[in-house]
C-alpha cells in the first residue's frame, strides 16, 4: 500500500520504518496537517495516516476521495477529527489504535498532578540558580484525598489503580461503569458529586458532542474552590475561557492539561521565535498554578512501538479485504 502520512515527525520515521523492514508498503511523510488544502498531497497514494491535528473534515475527504484514498488509517486512539459521515459517503474506511498504551495517557496525567502539587518543576530551576529556600514550595499529601475520574475507559481505569495506590479515595462517572472498577473499590456517582466532593478531577472521556465543554461555568460553580483539574483527554472537554475566569477567581487551584482546545495551531511545533498570536493559551501560561504539555502523554517508546504495529496491521488488513478490528463506524 501507498500511505501519506500526515504531520509526520522525526519520530514517526523512527518508529514506522522498522515496522516495514522488506519496504513492502510505500510510506511518505508530510510535514503539513490534513485539511482541504494540503489534502491533494495524497494523490498517488491509497492510504493516508493521519494524527490528533488531522482535520478529515468534509472539504479534506472529499478531496481525499477525489485523489483515490480508500483508507484513513489513524495513528492515534481519539478520532474526533475524521468527519465519519462524510467518510462513509465517500466510501473511505477508517481504522484506529484504540488501546496502543493506556498506562502511558494515565501516568502522563499523574505526572501533572505531582508536579502541580510538589512544584518539581519550580525546584528544579531554583536550584540550578542556587536558591535552596522552601517558600512556596508546600504541596499536600495525596493520601486520602478525594480524586473524581470522568471516563473509565481504558486510560481512566490505569488512572485510577494508580492513585489507589496513593491511598485515594475514587469516586468515578461513565455512561457505562465498569465492573472491574468497583470491584476495586471504586464509587460510581453522579457528575455533580464528583464536582462537589473531588479534590482532583482528572478527564478521561472522549471528546463527542455530549462532552463539549462538559467542564464549564455551571460546573466550576459546584466545584470545591481550591481544586486541581487535569486534562489528558481531548481539549474540548473544558471551556477554556470559563477555566481562565476559574482561575482568576481562584476557583481552580491548579489547572494540569495536556491538551488544548485549539492546539492545532500551536502543539508539535517549535514556535519559540515566533508571536502567539493566541491570547487564551498565553494568559494560561502566565498563571503560576497552570502546567500545559503539549499533547505528549501518548508519548512513550512502548506507546510508539504499538501504534507503528497496529497501525500496519490495520492496513495490511485493509489491504487483504480481511475483517477491520478496529475500524471506527459511524
Ligand atoms: P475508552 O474508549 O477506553 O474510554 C472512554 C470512556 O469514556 C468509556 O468508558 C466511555 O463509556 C466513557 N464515556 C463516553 N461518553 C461519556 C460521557 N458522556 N461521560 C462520561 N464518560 C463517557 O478510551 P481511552 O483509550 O480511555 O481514551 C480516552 C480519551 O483519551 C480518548 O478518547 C482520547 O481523546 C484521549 N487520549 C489522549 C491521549 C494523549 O496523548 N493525551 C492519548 C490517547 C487518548
Amino acid at each position: 500500500m501507498k500511505v501519506a502520512f500526515f504531520s509526520a515527525k522525526s519520530y514517526d520515521k523512527e518508529y514506522f520504518d522498522p515496522v516495514n523492514p522488506e519496504g513492502h508498503h510505500r510510506f511518505t511523510y508530510f510535514e503539513a496537517a490534513l485539511n482541504g488544502a494540503t489534502a491533494a498531497l495524497a494523490r498517488e497514494h491509497d492510504a493516508v495516516c493521519l494524527f490528533v491535528n488531522d482535520k478529515a473534515d468534509q472539504q479534506a475527504i472529499e478531496q481525499l476521495s477525489a485523489n483515490g484514498i480508500k483508507l484513513i488509517a489513524l495513528r492515534s486512539a481519539g478520532f474526533n477529527n475524521v468527519d465519519l459521515e462524510a467518510a462513509s459517503k465517500y466510501n473511505i474506511r477508517v481504522v484506529r489504535v484504540p488501546a496502543y498504551s493506556p498506562e502511558a495517557v494515565a501516568e502522563h496525567a499523574v505526572a501533572l498532578i505531582l508536579t502541580l502539587n510538589r512544584k518539581t518543576h519550580k525546584a528544579y530551576n531554583r536550584v540550578r540558580e542556587g536558591n535552596f529556600s522552601l517558600e512556596k514550595l508546600t504541596g499536600f499529601n495525596l493520601h486520602d484525598k478525594t480524586v473524581g475520574v470522568i471516563g473509565t475507559g481504558k486510560i481512566g481505569q490505569a488512572f485510577c489503580r494508580i492513585m489507589l495506590g496513593f491511598g485515594c479515595k475514587i469516586l468515578g462517572f461513565d455512561i457505562a461503569p465498569a465492573d472491574d472498577m468497583i470491584k476495586a473499590g471504586i464509587h460510581y456517582c453522579s457528575l455533580d458529586d464528583i464536582f462537589s466532593q473531588s479534590d482532583i478531577i482528572s478527564l478521561h472521556s472522549p471528546l463527542l458532542p455530549e462532552t463539549r465543554h462538559l467542564i464549564n461555568k455551571q460546573a466550576f460553580s459546584k466545584m470545591k474552590k481550591g481544586v486541581m483539574l487535569i486534562n489528558t483527554s481531548r481539549g474540548a472537554v473544558i471551556d477554556t475561557a470559563d477555566a481562565i475566569d476559574a482561575l482568576k477567581n481562584e476557583k481552580i487551584g491548579y489547572l494540569g492539561i495536556d491538551v488544548y482546545e485549539q492546539e492545532e495551531k500551536l502543539f508539535f511545533k517549535d514556535l519559540s521565535e515566533k508571536i502567539i498570536a493566541d491570547d487564551m493559551i498565553a494568559r494560561l501560561i502566565g498563571f503560576p498554578n497552570v502546567l500545559i504539555t503539549s499533547h505528549q502523554g501518548f508519548f512513550t517508546k512502548e506507546a510508539l512501538e504499538q501504534i507503528a504495529l497496529v497501525t500496519v496491521k490495520n492496513i495490511e488488513d485493509f489491504e487483504k479485504g480481511l475483517h477491520l478490528e478496529n475500524e471506527v463506524k459511524l
